[in-house]
């Protein structure tokens, strides 16, 4: 089975055309997201023909507001994705005060999501991890999310599980003390590998795609089970995940 980055900026690298003929020639299957509507098109002209790159149909949480208008596009591109994201709620510091907004367009996300009969949604959730759980489960047919880089406590875990989310975990994550706790209490039948990249970094040193790798080594030291074991479990829960989302997209 091949190497799985589950969200990664590829339209953010400095020379994506790069990364996405590196991430095919290692036939990495990657989830491209993207931050705006807008970005959309282009992105997924990144993808070279027969790649394993599949391209998100994004309105990331930090710039919703200012991007609103472009909801319309998003409406009008949705039919042409399987997969949504990065969209979400952001409520650190800077974006705290758009909370209420950014609430109200991943709502009207989502219900275009379970109107087009379920998309997989790739979300992000720093600092807002009760509204985001409260949003996505008042919109139980908007799909499969998968929450990005999730940092919630063990209750809000349980939830998430019992809700149906699945998660994806990167190295970057992985790398800190909370991220490593993550880890430990999600179901792994419910985990997929991610970067984050290049927005993610480890030492100032921006994550590629082939950087997913880390994810294995990582979690064999944090849950004792074999890296070997931990691809079987990602490929397995990535067929899985495919077969969900009910159509043959990305093998
Ligand atoms: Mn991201």
């Amino acid at each position: 089975m091949a190497l799985i980055d589950f969200h990664c900026h590829l339209d953010l690298f400095s020379d994506p055309h790069r990364v996405a003929q590196e991430a095919t020639r290692r036939g990495i299957y990657v989830l491209s997201v993207t931050t705006t509507p807008s970005a959309f098109l282009g992105t997924k002209a990144l993808a070279p023909p027969n790649s394993r790159i599949r391209t998100a149909l994004g309105l990331h949480p930090e710039i919703a507001v200012a991007r609103e208008n472009e909801l319309s596009l998003f409406e009008k591109l949705l039919p042409s994705t399987a997969y949504v994201g990065e969209v979400g709620l952001d409520g650190s510091r800077q974006h705290r005060d758009t909370l209420d907004r950014q609430g109200a367009i991943l709502t009207t996300i989502l219900s275009l999501c379970a109107a087009a009969g379920g998309k997989t949604i790739s979300l992000h959730s720093r600092g807002a991890v009760k509204p985001l759980l409260d949003i996505i489960e008042y919109e139980p047919l908007a799909g499969r999310p998968i929450l990005h880089w999730f940092l919630g406590t063990e209750k809000e875990i349980s939830r998430a599980v019992e809700m149906g989310c699945w998660f994806s975990v990167g190295p970057a994550m992985l790398r800190s003390e909370t991220g490593r706790k993550v880890a430990k209490k999600i179901p792994l039948d419910r985990v997929l590998p991610e970067t984050d990249g290049p927005l993610a970094k480890i030492n100032q040193k921006k994550l590629f795609p082939w950087d997913a790798i880390g994810v294995n080594s990582q979690l064999e030291t944090i849950l004792s089970i074999s890296s070997a074991e931990i691809e079987d479990i990602f490929s397995m829960n990535f067929k899985r995940l495919i077969s969900l989302s009910g159509r043959d997209e990305i093998l």
